[in-house]
């Protein structure tokens, strides 16, 4: 029963390090948030030490009687915060939970219909070096390059011309929301399955803060660590019909023995998301968004050559294009990082710089919001994004701002020196 720090001091040391930067800096990238001590304690148990493959009640192995409790509390919690007719909670993560789905949706040489990764769309739902890519004929749509929106008529015509297996409606970077409706009219017409990726917005979609996909799609796929602010893994929900062939298509389609104790961690973040406190939360994860835009879109940054990609946000993220900048991507990514602010470059529909440079950024406010953020915190922020994007930033002085933010609203005040 040695401890870490003294039984592995390396790591310790590492992970020591890692709390001490995620305390002292601001956390933007969309996809990231901070779990709750809770969520962390849960992952933490001796579940990590049990192998229960199958499911509660059906497993392959003998004493899964406890591990079977946690499994169904994190089911029916899931099922009810969602309006879900069934659930698996046991994907690895978003891209497992997508192979899983895909898998039971369609067979390899099917067309898929997807948002094209320039454009926003996940490596899953496509990408050439990806799964998706490689065993399925891919059909990308696009946004719109003038207003950034999806363009559904495109879709529409793809859908028509091309007759695909699954549509999949979804994103890793688009600052607004789809219209399900419109996606489900489409598949219906073509007799297409509609499937709905909301890894990035489910948090907002368990606050009611964004339309709910699950009425309107066969399956739903996420993650539980973006918005949801969960443990690192991912879901599935979807329409009874689909169950059989779901369950199978993770166990023992693409998994082993399931993380039982990160399901115990997931259970818990689904309490955490039912709660009036999350709901809060992911209303000051809007608002700061939309300061974000506005601010991004203010007269001094447009004269920097700062511009938000389709004029503002209806969720967690904002686009940045920085095509009229004296920055690409890379060195905004950069110049941020130097301040203590963490986000990622992110390429622009038609970015006429390769992807590992970018014309863009992708800034996400769900940590920040986590982290207690209010709408002035989020001003504060905007201000020192916006001055730092432009040519005569002064690092030290927006270091001080950055650090008296952080001071502000201490991280995982327990942990830690
Ligand atoms: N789906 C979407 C829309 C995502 O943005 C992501 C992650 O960025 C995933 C799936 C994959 O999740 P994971 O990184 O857990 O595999």
């Amino acid at each position: 029963n040695t401890p870490l720090h003294e039984l592995d001091p390396d790591i310790a040391a590492a992970v020591d390090a890692e709390l001490e930067r995620q305390q002292s800096t601001l956390e933007m990238i969309a996809s990231e948030n901070f779990a709750p001590v809770a969520v962390m304690e849960a992952q933490g148990t001796v579940l990590t030490n049990k192998y229960a493959e199958g499911y509660p009640g059906r497993r392959y192995y003998g004493g899964c009687e406890h591990v079977d409790v946690a499994e169904r509390i994190a089911i029916e919690r899931v099922k009810e915060l969602f309006g879900a007719e069934y659930a698996n909670v046991q994907p690895h993560s978003g891209a497992s939970a997508n192979q899983a789905a895909l898998f039971a949706l369609a067979q390899p040489g099917d067309t898929i219909l997807g948002l094209d990764l320039a454009h926003g769309g996940h490596l899953t739902h496509g990408m050439r070096l990806n799964f998706s890519g490689k065993q399925f004929q891919v059909v990308p749509y696009h946004v719109d390059t003038e207003t950034g929106l999806v363009d559904m008529a495109e879709v529409e015509r793809l859908a028509k011309e091309h007759r695909p297996k699954v549509i999949i409606a979804g994103w890793s970077a688009y600052p607004r929301r789809l219209d399900f409706a419109e996606f489900r009219r489409i598949a219906d017409e073509v007799e297409a399955y509609l499937w709905v990726d909301m890894a990035h917005f489910a948090g907002l979609v368990a606050a009611g803060l964004h339309p709910n996909p699950v009425p309107y799609a066969d399956v739903v796929t996420s993650t539980t660590h973006k918005t949801l602010g969960g443990p690192r893994g991912g879901i599935i929900l979807a329409k009874q019909a689909f169950a059989k062939k779901l369950n199978s298509s993770v166990f023992p389609g693409f998994q082993g023995g399931p993380l039982e104790h990160v399901i115990a961690a997931k259970a818990v973040s689904f309490k955490v998301a039912a709660s009036a406190e999350f709901k809060e939360r992911q209303q000051r994860t809007l608002d700061g968004a939309r300061i974000l835009a506005e601010r991004l879109t203010a007269p001094d940054a447009r004269e920097a050559g700062v511009n938000v990609l389709s004029g503002g946000t209806d969720v967690h993220l904002i686009l940045v294009d920085l095509r009229e900048s004296a920055l690409d991507g890379q060195q905004a990514e950069d110049r941020l990082h130097e301040v203590g602010i963490t986000v990622n470059r992110n390429a622009v529909p038609n970015d006429p710089r390769p992807p590992m440079v970018t014309s863009g950024l992708r800034i996400g406010t769900p940590a920040l919001a986590t982290r207690g953020f209010t709408a002035e915190d989020f001003a504060e922020v905007a201000d020192v994004i916006a001055e730092t994007l432009k040519p005569s930033y002064e690092a030290e002085a927006l270091k001080a701002r950055v650090k008296a933010l952080a001071d502000k609203h201490p991280l995982y005040p327990g942990l830690g020196k």
